[in-house]
């Protein structure tokens, strides 16, 4: 959720392997970059009109909103999906500019990495659920989501403590850091760069390795909204809250069905990383819980440009339909 500009992670965490992952991701520069890579070589069956996961630098994506509309127009799509983390900041500005190109619909979403404490299968202890269609002024997701900034805000002044104590003190190489007033930014990948900076790491990665990831003892646990209240927000909000990039959900059905009691209602199943056999057990999935189908490519843009992760994406036009049914949308 919480990286800078140069966008080397959303989630942060490490997760399991998922099905379609490439060595290739290995090479990446954080260990939660994983999450948003992509299976080199996938052929998807036809061109996605439907993008519902994306990122622009209002969280830790690289393009400015008007740019990744722009960019996501050029390839076709037709209904796109802005899903910044704790922020619909992005969503606003692009609606103030009104510079959505024609023939393009935004909906405007959220992504929320939520805590959860009790199953030892969560990697890092977090899920992230997707808001697809919410109001942006709704005052009630606005407070969910600054307390969810407040509380990384928290997470990241206490990292940086722990390193003062393990003695390695990061207060002046953050300053060497270009300057953030973006609390999007505060994120284990800048304390990381910190790190890198001061000698202790060589890398992102190596730093995550040696010090920030679960285990490690700089670590420190994610504070913040449960699912419930995550759920709970998005729903009231008017959204569909949809459980993204969650490939597990097939072997852990228990707790898929107690988020369905919480109130999620939607299910990524057409990921960029996914092939096409994991789409399949998803599909499942949401078809015997009755969760509304959606998919993404999860573009932060730090990797490729938008034109290049869409031709990995396979999103069919029906998602679209049962996006619009579910949000109550007659078109
Ligand atoms: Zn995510
Ligand atoms: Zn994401």
């Amino acid at each position: 959720m919480s990286d800078d500009a140069a966008g080397a992670t959303a989630g942060e965490s490490s997760e399991p392997r998922r099905a379609g992952e490439t060595e290739a991701v290995t090479a990446n520069r954080s260990p939660s970059a994983k999450r948003h890579a992509s299976r080199a070589g996938f052929v998807p069956p036809a061109p996605a009109t439907v993008d519902l996961h994306t990122h622009t630098l209002r969280s830790d994506g690289i393009l400015t909103p008007t740019e990744l509309v722009e960019a996501v127009a050029a390839t076709g799509v037709t209904l796109l999906a802005i899903t910044d983390h704790d922020t619909l900041a992005g969503v606003r500005e692009l609606r103030a500019s009104g510079a959505t190109p024609a023939g393009l619909e935004i909906l405007p979403g959220i992504e929320i990495n939520t805590v959860v404490h009790d199953r030892d299968h969560i990697a890092e202890g977090e899920v992230h659920v997707l808001g697809l269609g919410v109001d942006p002024d709704d005052d009630a997701l606005e407070a969910a989501l600054s307390s969810q900034r407040d509380a990384r805000r928290t997470r990241f002044e206490k990292m940086v403590t722990k390193l003062r104590e393990l003695g390695m003190p990061i207060d002046g190489a953050l300053e060497q850091l270009p300057p953030t007033t973006d609390e999007d930014a505060l994120g284990r990948p800048r304390i990381a760069r910190a790190l890198i900076l001061t000698g202790n790491a060589e890398s992102v990665e190596d730093a995550f390795n040696r010090h920030l990831s679960r285990g490690r003892p700089a670590y420190v646990p994610r504070e913040g909204l449960g699912p419930r209240e995550a759920i709970g927000a998005i729903r009231a909000a008017g959204g569909i809250a949809s459980l993204a990039h969650y490939s597990e959900a097939p072997a852990y059905m228990p707790f898929m069905r107690s988020l369905v009691d919480l109130g999620l209602n939607g299910l990524e199943v057409h990921y960029r990383a996914y092939d096409l056999s994991t789409v399949r057990l998803m599909q499942k999935v949401a078809a015997d819980l009755r969760l509304v189908p959606t998919g993404g490519s999860d573009y932060h843009g730090d990797r490729e440009t938008y034109a290049e992760a869409h031709a990995q994406l396979w999103n069919p036009p029906d998602v679209a339909g049962g996006v619009r049914a579910a949000l109550g949308v007659s078109v």
